[in-house]
């Protein structure tokens, strides 16, 4: 950097909120970033074209630091690394690195947390020695489908849109179903797959059922050609009759929506943090590309149109940073917010996603427009930032459920709600001729 920065990391977030074993995981991971990742993020990225054999060396080391079977509750050889808070640090963290490869643990944490929250024995007693081995164990949450993904987490579809069937047939269930988009699909071992057992039972019908792979049944349909996120894989698959155990449903019906609706809301928060870690690696850049740069005789930071800028981006990265702690905060914290799968929470967990990724959007935007032509290439990774923070807006609700979702805290926003006037209308129109 051109010249030395004069903020003072540790007053990014109130350093109270965390606890002292949190914070050795957040430091270790802050130190892997600065030296495993920042020196090497092209080369992270060429490398997808050939093979992942470098992502995959990068993610054993990062594994290594106690990630990889974290989530598990001490009991299961984990660290009970499930707080909303320390995770979402991590993810900024990784993501001024590289964000795709917070998918690992970010895959792991949602796919395991039904089966904590529920506390499954059957589930944790089967899987945690797998994830506590030495080589790379990968879970994969499988929720989209291709006929849609805002629907199967939106409340108030009521699992309609879930595809993907479940029957009971003895003592295993037969799972019959396409899958798409899911972080790892294609290289994980363990999937939690979103399934409905009978569309007529409402949130009573929604299952999360685990799945080991390989198993009979279970195909993988080839990876996606994606702009950004280049060192994740995420891809098709189909479970044509797949067998798994009975007790390796979640925890059952009613329970198994709220814990779908749960995961919806800790993801939304894990993403905000996410996005604002592109937006803050962009940042970074940009602060020391626009002190070297001259123009007009003096450095670009020094003329006060671009100074703005720098402002406004510093200003949506830590306001977001504050939204992401405070949502992550009062999640954690279920015995006096309320629980996770509540109104109130999805709300908060919306805001904190909604506006953290338009301010990351947004910010590895102007950074590109302070750059110049050299924003634009690879030389450089804020174009990589900029790719990075605009996939974190579309998936997991998009930007516009997300707003849906954002007023459902604040009244009893129902997109069925018609009135009368509406069915006349609705009804005239049906009418022969009507078009004419
Ligand atoms: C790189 C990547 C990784 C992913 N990882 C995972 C994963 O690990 N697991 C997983 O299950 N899925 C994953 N997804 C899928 C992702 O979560 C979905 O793409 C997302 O939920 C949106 O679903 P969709 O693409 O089918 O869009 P659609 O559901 O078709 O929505 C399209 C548009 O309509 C808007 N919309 C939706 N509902 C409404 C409504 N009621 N009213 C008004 N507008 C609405 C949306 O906001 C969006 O703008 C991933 C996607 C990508 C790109």
């Amino acid at each position: 950097m051109g010249a030395a920065s004069i903020e003072k990391k540790e007053n990014r977030f109130i350093q109270e909120l965390i606890s002292p074993s949190d914070k050795l995981v957040i430091d270790a991971v802050r130190e892997f970033v600065n030296q495993e990742i920042v020196p090497i993020r092209r080369e992270i990225e060429e490398s997808t074209r050939e093979d992942f054999g470098l992502i995959e060396e990068v993610q054993r080391k990062l594994l290594s630091l106690g990630l990889q079977g974290g989530s598990l509750p001490e009991e299961y050889g984990g660290m009970g690394l499930t707080s909303a808070l320390t995770l979402s640090i991590v993810a900024e963290e990784l993501a001024r690195g590289d964000a795709s490869l917070f998918c690992a643990p970010a895959g792991e944490a949602r796919t395991l947390r039904p089966a904590v929250l529920a506390e499954n024995k059957d589930v944790l007693e089967h899987f945690a020695p797998r994830f506590k081995g030495d080589e790379p164990y990968i879970a994969c949450f499988a929720m989209t489908e291709p006929s849609g993904g805002c629907d199967i987490e939106s409340l108030d579809m009521k699992g309609v849109g879930i595809n993907t069937h479940a029957e009971l047939d003895g003592d295993q269930w037969v799972i019959n179903g396409s899958k798409i988009w899911s972080v790892n699909s294609g290289i994980a071992d363990v999937f939690c797959v979103v399934c409905n057992t009978d569309p007529e039972l409402g949130d009573n019908g929604i299952a999360l059922i685990y799945v080991e792979v390989p198993t009979e049944g279970f195909h993988h349909g080839g990876f996606e050609d994606k702009t950004g996120f280049l060192a994740t894989r995420e891809g098709e698959f189909r479970l044509e009759n797949v067998r798994v155990p009975r007790e390796w449903r979640a925890a059952g019906p009613g329970r198994d929506a709220e814990l779908l609706h749960d995961n919806v809301v800790f993801s939304r928060i894990l993403n905000g943090a996410w996005a604002i870690g592109c937006a803050q690696g962009a940042l970074d850049e940009v602060l020391a590309f626009t002190s070297d740069r001259m123009a007009a005789g003096k450095p670009i930071r020094q003329h006060t149109i671009a100074a703005n800028i720098l402002a406004d981006i510093a200003i949506g990265i830590q306001v977001g940073r504050d939204a992401y702690v405070n949502a992550a905060y009062i999640y954690d914290r279920p015995e006096t917010y309320g629980p996770g799968y509540s109104r109130h929470m999805l709300s908060r967990s919306s805001i904190t996603k909604v506006f953290c990724c338009d301010a990351a959007v947004k910010a590895t935007n102007l950074a590109m427009e302070l750059m110049g032509s050299y924003g634009y290439v690879t030389d450089y990774p804020v174009e990589k930032y900029w790719r990075d923070a605009k996939v974190i807006q579309l998936w997991e609700g998009g930007a516009q459920l997300g707003r849906l979702d954002v007023v459902r805290g604040y009244y009893d926003y129902n997109q069925f709600h018609r009135n009368e006037l509406y069915e006349v209308i609705r009804e005239r129109s049906q009418t022969p001729g009507a078009d004419t």
